[in-house]
């Protein structure tokens, strides 16, 4: 079963008077539990397609179907409501909230959620902080952290959740390799124990090793789909 359906969507932004075609026609369907890799060059519509299936935008034409739901059916609320409980989304500027630390930023989408205590979200935040080597920044701002520090905050809250969709823009791209690695091995580790699907777009070659499948976007359109598991299952890999 697919918890994302992505229907004949095109997005065309406007530059002043100027039509800029994004995406173009793009299906896309991403099975429960799958580790999917967008790969392709600058521009070519990965951050966009990214956006529309985390509700942060909408498409010109098209369906964007998330956890069976049409998302453009949604009211404001609803849709408020998907992207808090169903989906995490790092995005490839981050996002942090300047004015909180490390830990209250990780905290945050928690206390929005509610129904824990402080000490069930405190463990939560620090076992996340732990994972991905920034505990020792726990009490700090984002503005007093490097790029790849920030990165790793903004992974941590969008897992801190155990949302059952993670879509991630370049996750890795700030990262050194040994964050980078240790990143993808905690991203895997959750798809495997908790079935948490990931969908990256991504340049990295380590990435895309672990993906399940290999989407290639060119010039707004999918050029191919590759799924990697029935490959490895067949030997072809
Ligand atoms: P990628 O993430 O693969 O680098 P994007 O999705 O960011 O690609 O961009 C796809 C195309 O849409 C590019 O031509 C880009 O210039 C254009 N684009 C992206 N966002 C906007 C925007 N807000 N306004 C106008 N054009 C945009
Ligand atoms: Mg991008």
């Amino acid at each position: 079963m697919s918890i994302v359906s992505v229907e004949h969507v095109s997005k065309d932004y406007m530059l002043g008077k100027t039509v800029v075609p994004a995406l173009r026609d793009v299906s896309l369907a991403v099975g429960k539990g799958e580790f999917l890799s967008i790969a392709g060059p600058s521009g070519s519509g990965k951050t966009t397609l990214l956006n529309l299936v985390g509700c942060v935008d909408t498409p010109t034409a098209g369906r964007v179907i998330v956890a069976g739901q049409d998302t453009a059916r949604l009211s404001e609320r609803a849709l408020t409501e998907l992207r808090l409980r169903t989906i995490g989304f790092i995005f490839q500027s981050f996002n942090l909230v300047s004015v909180l630390s490390v830990f209250q930023n990780v905290e945050f989408p928690l206390l929005l959620q509610g129904g824990q205590t402080r000490k069930e979200r405190a463990e939560r935040v620090l076992a996340l902080l732990d994972a991905v080597g920034i505990a020792e920044h726990a009490r700090h701002r984002p503005s007093e952290l490097s790029g790849g520090q920030r990165q790793r905050v903004a992974i941590a809250r969008a897992l801190v959740t155990r949302p059952a969709l993670v879509l991630a823009d370049e996750p890795t791209a700030n990262l050194d390799s040994e964050t980078g690695g240790n990143i993808i091995d905690l991203m895997k580790e959750m798809n495997r124990r908790d079935g948490t699907t990931f969908i990256f777009s991504t340049h990295d070659p380590k990435v895309m090793a672990h993906a399940s499948a290999l989407v290639r976007i060119e010039d707004g359109r999918i050029a191919s789909r590759e799924d990697l598991d029935a490959a490895r299952l067949a030997g072809g890999r």
